[in-house]
């Protein structure tokens, strides 16, 4: 699980900023993640639930929005989705394809009350 070490390495982080700032409570983390990203909102979620009490971050909510990797084509340079990848270039048909593993990690913002 290798949520734990990054759960704690946000709640420090978000901790520190929190207290630094003087906010009585943080209400809401948000988060930019790759689709490959290895790591599971819900599971951070729950270890904040876990390590936050007693903090300003008690009982403090997870949101994620997930950024999709890219695939862009050799042949013609045409750049997709990986939603929308289907084997081969949408645009020319050609299989030759690079995929941009998207595996951002990003605290993007904080809410706080
Ligand atoms: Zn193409």
């Amino acid at each position: 699980m290798h949520e734990l070490a990054v759960t704690e390495y946000v709640f420090n982080l978000v901790k520190k900023q929190a207290d630094a700032a003087g906010v009585s409570h943080v209400d809401k983390i948000h988060f930019l993640l790759g689709d490959q990203c290895e790591y599971v909102p819900e599971i951070i979620e729950e270890y904040l639930q876990v390590m936050s009490e007693g903090t300003a971050l008690s009982g403090v909510k997870v949101d994620a929005v997930i950024k999709e990797s890219t695939v862009v084509c050799k042949n013609c340079n045409h750049k997709f989705t990986r939603h929308e990848f289907k084997d081969v270039c949408p645009k020319c048909g050609s299989a030759n394809l690079k995929l941009n593993r998207c595996t951002d990690f990003i605290v993007k913002n904080i809410e706080v009350s």
